[in-house]
């Protein structure tokens, strides 16, 4: 459920998202709060201005909060981010142990509004294959 108080935090990230395009970088914005509700951090996306894909803002922010915060305090932040957060970020999400996500944007929206947000074709994989060679760098490593 979003609250008002969500929904200024939201507005706050469409901010920092109209921001962005103001100084030539992509329309997207979020920000993490702490477990008093404190804005922690923000993050706009730097694609185009760092030359790197992986320079979306939600990916940013759980990056900071996986090197900054203790596990506990991470479970009760609040990722607010203008548009729901893509495959990638989604999983660095999950992998950071942020508490919860808000967005303003569904996916399918931004897709209606702009169809190349939503090319995220599937790659081929092919395994899994030689199990005893590559089993062993990980009995190797967790061996106690
Ligand atoms: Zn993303």
């Amino acid at each position: 459920m979003i609250t008002t108080a969500d929904e200024d935090l939201l507005r706050r990230a469409i901010g920092i998202a109209a921001h962005a395009t103001t100084i030539g970088d992509a329309p997207y914005g979020s920000l993490l709060t702490g477990p008093d509700g404190t804005i922690l951090v923000e993050a706009h996306n730097t694609v185009r201005r760092d030359n790197d894909i992986s320079a979306h803002p939600e990916l940013k922010l759980a990056r900071w909060a996986a090197r900054e915060l203790d596990p506990h305090t991470a479970a009760r932040t609040t990722l607010y981010t203008s548009c729901q957060p893509c495959q990638m970020c989604a999983g660095a999400i999950v992998r950071s142990g942020l508490g919860r996500v808000v967005y303003a944007l569904s996916t399918e929206q931004l897709i209606d509004l702009n169809p190349q947000s939503g090319a995220w074709p599937t790659v081929p994989q092919d395994g899994p294959a030689l199990f005893d060679e590559a089993r062993a760098p990980i009995d190797d490593y967790y061996r106690p």
